[in-house]
């Protein structure tokens, strides 16, 4: 079932595509800058135990940032699997469609600007309710 936007011309598409590539062709690059590093640390040999744990939390923080890029990765690479198949640039939340001003920015956005502030809202209500309700916690704790 085919649902694209119908206010992307092939002209928007084919621009986009092309930002979605270089995108992911940034994130190859990175990854693969990374693994030689890695490469190249491991072999420059002993090390006394606080370098060790330097390098420890160094590659915690690395990794931390690659599920982050990996994740975004996929997120691309399903951007480009959605233009092949002429499903991309709609909401997944309301199925509108997302302009191409707002795709151009973020090209791999699944949700409509309305959408997106609305998700974006909620997100902080409930962070900001979980946070009172901890709080109420931790002081019922204190007083008793
Ligand atoms: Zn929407």
């Amino acid at each position: 079932m085919a649902r694209l936007n119908k206010h992307l011309t092939k002209q928007h598409l084919a621009a986009l595509k092309e930002k979605l590539h270089t995108e992911a062709e940034r994130i190859r690059g990175n990854f693969t800058v990374k693994k030689a590093e890695y490469e190249s640390a491991s072999l420059t040999g002993a090390k006394d135990e606080v370098d060790a744990a330097n390098d420890n939390i160094l590659l915690a923080a690395d990794m931390r940032f690659s599920n982050r890029e990996a994740l975004y990765y996929k997120k691309v690479l399903k951007a480009i699997a959605a233009v092949d198949t002429e499903q991309y640039g709609m909401c997944d939340d309301c199925g509108g469609e997302i302009s191409f001003t707002r795709l151009l920015a973020r090209p791999t956005s699944e949700m409509c600007i309305i959408c997106k502030e609305e998700s974006e809202k909620e997100e902080n209500q409930n962070y900001f309710e979980r946070r009172s309700k901890s709080l109420g916690r931790e002081m019922n704790v204190a007083s008793t």
